[in-house]
C-alpha cells in the first residue's frame, strides 16, 4: 500500500468520533514496511483491546476502530480477512461499532480475525500459527494478498451499509 500520513490516518475512521481518532496511539509510521502491507492494522499499544484497521482503495482511505474480545476462543477459527487458520489462542473476536447514531446506540458487527491483526505477515509466511495445519491453497501470494484486502473492504462496506 502507499504510505499514509498521520493526519490522513486519523481522519479516515468511519466509526468513531474525531476526538477518539485523535487519541488513538498509532504505530511508528517510519517503521511500517508500507510496500508489503495490504492494509495498516495495529493494536493500540496503550489499550491492547483496541484494534485499528486502515485500508486504502483507489485513493480513498477508510479506517475502522475495532474492539477485541477478552474471551479466548476454545476452538480453532479462521481469520475472516486472510483466511489463516489459528488455534483458539491465535484468533480473536473483534467487533466494530456501526458509523454514526446506530453505533452510538450500541449497534456493532463482529468478525474473527488474527488476534494480533498481522494478516499481511501470515499471508507472506513471515508468521505461522503453531500446531495447526493450513488449507492447501493454489492461489499465489499476490492473489491471497488481494483477497485479504477485498475481505477487509467487504467488512467495511458491511459495517457502513447494513442496518
Ligand atoms: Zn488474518
Amino acid at each position: 500500500m502507499q504510505e499514509l500520513s498521520e493526519p490522513t490516518i486519523r481522519s479516515s475512521f468511519v466509526n468513531c468520533s474525531k476526538g477518539e481518532a485523535k487519541r488513538l496511539n498509532l504505530p511508528n509510521l517510519n517503521e511500517v514496511a508500507w510496500g508489503n502491507q495490504v492494509f495498516l492494522s495495529w493494536l493500540d499499544p496503550k489499550s491492547p483491546l483496541k484494534g485499528c484497521l486502515v485500508v486504502e482503495q483507489d485513493g480513498v482511505v477508510q479506517g475502522v476502530l475495532l474492539q477485541k474480545s477478552k474471551a479466548q476462543s476454545k476452538a480453532a477459527q479462521m481469520c475472516q480477512f486472510c483466511l489463516t487458520l489459528h488455534p483458539g489462542s491465535g484468533i480473536s473476536l473483534y467487533t466494530a461499532a456501526r458509523p454514526g447514531e446506530s453505533g452510538r446506540r450500541g449497534n456493532t458487527i463482529g468478525t474473527y480475525l488474527c488476534a494480533n491483526l498481522a494478516c499481511t505477515d501470515y499471508v507472506l509466511g513471515k508468521k505461522k500459527p503453531v500446531g495447526i495445519r493450513q488449507m492447501d491453497e493454489t492461489l499465489s501470494v499476490e492473489d491471497r494478498l488481494l483477497r485479504t484486502k477485498n475481505n477487509a473492504l467487504g467488512f467495511i462496506e458491511r459495517l457502513k451499509n447494513e442496518s
